[in-house]
């Protein structure tokens, strides 16, 4: 996608520090972290929110939920607990479209988010 910042740095035109990837995703640290450990799982392939999914992108985020948690426990959150998060559009605060796991951890997390 011409214009997409996620894009963008997967295809290194912006500088970013990369802390994983394979041949389906990037593992960014989150710019304005929320937590002591924020990180983005990011799909190479640009796909703009959830509502953009198809039947060909079951096993692409199947991926990235367990490079999440295949994450977290490597920081040794697996046991004390982290959250994983999808924003969807405007009521969700979605900013980035192409979408991004977020993975939180390292306080405890308000429920219900605000
Ligand atoms: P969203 O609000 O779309 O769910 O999440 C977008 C996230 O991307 C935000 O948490 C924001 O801080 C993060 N972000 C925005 N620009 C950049 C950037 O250039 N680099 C990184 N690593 N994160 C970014
Ligand atoms: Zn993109």
């Amino acid at each position: 996608m011409n214009d997409c910042l996620f894009c963008k740095i997967i295809a290194g035109q912006i500088p970013s520090p990369i802390l994983y990837q394979d041949e389906a995703v990037v593992v960014l640290r989150d710019i304005n972290p929320q937590a002591p450990l924020h990180l983005l799982i990011i799909p190479k392939k640009h796909i703009a929110s959830l509502n953009d999914l198809s039947d060909a992108d079951d096993a692409l985020v199947g991926l990235m939920v367990r490079r999440a948690a295949a994450i977290a426990k490597e920081h040794g959150y697996d046991e004390p607990g982290y959250r994983t998060v999808f924003n969807t559009n405007r009521d969700a605060g979605q900013t980035v479209f192409h979408i991004h796991l977020h993975l939180l951890a390292g306080r405890s997390l308000a429920w219900p988010p605000g």
